[in-house]
């Protein structure tokens, strides 16, 4: 199992420690290589994405993704910005599913910025299509003002388009992933005012022809923004394009208590994958040791799960998160009144003991 490690700027090497910690008491047979990528990627070698991380990750059964990006890279060239390095991979690799769980721990249920009644119990599952749409449509660019400069340009544009091929495979992926949960699938469109939204809505509903034992629902973006606050349980499976997934995926993750909880993968159509915590490389954080470390140890569960074929692992890891919240231990970020506030590498440390002790169960 050839695992590429690829902690990126921030806060991402610190989470990605934790991660590694966990899979190397896990005693199964791991190949794991690390590489620089974003904006560390950018200082050693003067690129996000130098080739040789490419294609270790190319080459790689997986890859586990700590994050990118720091704000004293804002002035680069867009293309040699540390964010580049998780589009150029996704692209690269074909990602084009994003699975992003959206579960409340029954012991996380206080620390939601929602009533408890809203959450507890909460287990639903967004489906972002991740290479298409907006961020990848051309063109895109900003138009030079009359003076010939950019700092002085009139409009910026960019082209939001999705192709048939490409709302076809989320669409299934989609339809399939539901077959395995509750058998809903609401598919979040804005039909009314945009085309390419229409045509996504369009072919869901072709696709839906195949699947006739599942649910279809659709929303438009905005109810669905509400209601995943209002009432977030009466979603199963939510499907749709790149930018409605990222921001309403952020939007869900406050309902599990913390961003920092909120695993991903992002897959290929071989379930191939790249895993990384929904969050970003929070710089304002970074160095501190405060970091919530679960969303990256979760994503490494996910990978055993889907990418490298150890369902028991992944359901160990998740069950010592599950043991470490109950023992009251918590980051920061999803501290309250009465439990005990842990740094990064002892939440690390605690995942570690947990998996431990039930190893030591599991054999007596
Ligand atoms: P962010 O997700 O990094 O941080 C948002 C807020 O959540 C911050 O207050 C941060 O402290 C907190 N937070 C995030 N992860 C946490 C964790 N594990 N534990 C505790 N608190 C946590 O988003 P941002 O501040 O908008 O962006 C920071 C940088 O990250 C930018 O350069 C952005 O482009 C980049 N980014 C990268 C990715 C990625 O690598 N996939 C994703 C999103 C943002």
């Amino acid at each position: 199992m050839k695992i590429a490690v690829l902690p990126g700027d921030g806060i991402g090497t610190e989470i990605v420690a934790e991660a590694l910690k966990v899979l190397n008491v896990l005693d199964l047979p791991f190949e794991l290589e690390t590489a620089l990528v974003g904006g560390a990627a950018f200082d050693a070698h003067g690129h996000p994405l130098p080739d040789a991380t490419l294609q270790l990750a190319k080459d790689a059964d997986a890859v586990l993704f700590g994050a990118v990006g720091d704000w004293k890279y804002d002035t680069l060239d867009r293309p040699l910005r540390p964010e580049q390095a998780i589009l150029g991979l996704r692209k690269h690799l074909g990602l084009f599913a994003n699975f992003r769980p959206a579960i409340c721990y029954p012991q996380l249920t206080d620390a939601s910025s929602l009533k408890p009644e809203l959450v507890a119990g909460l287990d639903i599952l967004i489906i972002r299509e991740l290479t298409g749409d907006i961020y990848f449509g051309q063109p895109r660019g900003r138009r030079i003002a009359t003076d010939g400069h950019f700092p002085g340009a009139e409009e910026a544009f960019d082209t939001m388009r999705y192709s048939r091929p490409e709302i076809e495979r989320i669409a299934h992926v989609a339809f399939q992933a539901a077959r395995k949960r509750g058998s809903r699938v609401t598919s979040v469109d804005k039909a009314n005012v945009l085309e390419t939204f229409q045509f996504w809505k369009d072919v869901m509903i072709d696709v839906h022809a195949d699947y006739p034992d599942v649910a279809l629902d659709h929303m438009y973006v905005d109810n669905a923004a509400m209601q995943l606050v209002k009432a977030p349980k009466k979603f199963d499976v939510l499907v749709t394009g790149n930018m409605f997934g990222d921001i309403l995926s952020d939007a869900a993750a406050m309902l599990t208590g913390s961003i920092g909880m909120l695993p991903s993968a992002s897959l290929d159509k071989n379930n191939k994958g790249l895993y990384e915590p929904s969050h970003g490389s929070a710089p304002d954080i970074a160095g501190k040791g405060i970091a919530n470390p679960l969303a990256t140890i979760l994503s490494a569960a996910m990978m055993l799960k889907f990418s490298l074929n150890q369902p028991e692992a992944a359901a160990r890891i998740e069950a010592a998160v599950s043991a470490v919240l109950s023992q009251g231990l918590r980051t920061a970020d999803i501290w309250s009144e009465g439990t005990q506030r842990v740094g990064t590498s002892a939440m690390g440390d605690a995942v570690v003991a947990a998996l431990t002790a039930s190893n030591t169960t599991l054999k007596s």
